[in-house]
């Protein structure tokens, strides 16, 4: 069989496209390699995703947003991709489910965040470590935070929680920040920031959830203890693009270059939510990528059959 539309990843992306694709008369595979509901399903309660004025565990989100493309006849197997042809105008899809052939695919295959690699870090998750600010900057109104990190995306960080939290150590281990100049003179402002720079995380510390970290100085060796109540890590974000072996063109980090119609290099495949370069990634743009993939996939198929 070949799909009108094979999905890569079962996160939110993936399944509202799948749920426009399907609702427009598509035959709609997704091919999610874990659990449907990508990040979300690892992530607690979620506040700012509009319609549930309680919030919702990410998890109930992830199963709510897959029942709602099964309900019109999405289908989803959970395997891997491994690799992909995307040239000819019947795609071909590599996964540990076998093979599968596609007029249109639709990427959605996430980003992770970049890990510090300690241990514990793993399991403080949701217990005071946190990979991002906007999502969980709110649970730590008037608490002290510590932000990993030296480039844009921590000091864009820093400045949101200086809004929340009580104080918010910015930890850089080099002793001027990569960041744009564009920020400095918000920083410089922020009364609730205190930058400490040469400095690199050594140790989270924590009495069942986090209580402050260790921190050694790169320049004097020395140790020391920073009591907080969250750390949030910026090192940066990985975008699950590995399986692509460069099949499609790239900004420098990594995210495959597609714009708000999630068009790539490639006629006939689509890039949506995280995975692609945008400066907000969140789920409910993420689902809003997926809905205009689904548009445009509809569109490529009704001109090119
Ligand atoms: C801890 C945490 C908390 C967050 N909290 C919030 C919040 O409160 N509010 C908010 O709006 N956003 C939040 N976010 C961000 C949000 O989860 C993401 O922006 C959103 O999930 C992106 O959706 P996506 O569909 O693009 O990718 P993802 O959710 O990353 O889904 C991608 C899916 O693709 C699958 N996949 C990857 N590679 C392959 C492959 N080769 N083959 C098959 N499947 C593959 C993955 O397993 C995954 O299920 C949070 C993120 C994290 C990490």
């Amino acid at each position: 069989m070949i799909y009108d539309v094979v999905i890569i990843g079962g996160g939110p992306a993936g399944y509202t496209a799948a749920l426009y694709c399907v609702r427009s008369g598509l035959s709609v595979l997704v091919l999610e390699k874990l659990s449907p509901g990508g990040q979300m399903a690892a992530t607690s309660v979620i506040d700012n995703y509009p319609g549930f004025e309680e919030g919702i565990e990410g998890f109930d989100l992830g199963q709510k947003m897959k029942a709602c493309a099964d309900r019109f006849g999405a289908k989803t197997l959970l395997g891997e991709v491994f690799s992909v042809d995307l040239k000819s105008d019947i795609k071909k899809i590599e996964s540990s489910e076998g093979g599968f052939e596609a007029k249109t695919v639709i990427i959605a295959t996430g980003a992770s965040p970049r890990k510090l690699g300690l241990p514990e870090e793993e399991s403080l998750g949701g217990r005071g470590v946190a990979y991002c600010a906007t999502c969980d900057g709110m649970f730590f109104k008037g608490k002290t935070v510590a932000v990993i990190g030296g480039g844009n995306s921590a000091v864009e960080d820093a400045l949101y929680l200086s809004k929340l939290c009580k104080k918010v150590y910015l930890i850089h281990r080099r002793n001027e920040l990569r960041a744009a100049s564009v920020y400095k003179p918000a920083l410089e402002k922020a009364e609730h920031i205190e930058i400490v720079w040469n400095s690199v995380v050594k140790n989270i510390l924590h009495g069942g959830t986090v209580t402050g970290i260790t921190v050694e100085d790169t320049v004097s060796g020395k140790t020391s203890d920073i009591a907080c109540d969250g750390v949030f890590v910026a090192v940066g974000r990985i975008p699950n693009t590995a399986f692509l072996k460069g099949a499609l063109e790239t900004d420098t980090n990594g995210y495959i270059a597609a714009d708000e119609t999630t068009q790539t290099s490639i006629p006939g495949v689509f890039a949506a939510g995280d995975v692609r370069t945008k400066p907000l990634r969140q789920i409910v743009n993420a689902c809003a990528d997926g809905a205009c993939a689904s548009k445009f996939a509809e569109e490529y198929i009704s001109v090119h059959g």
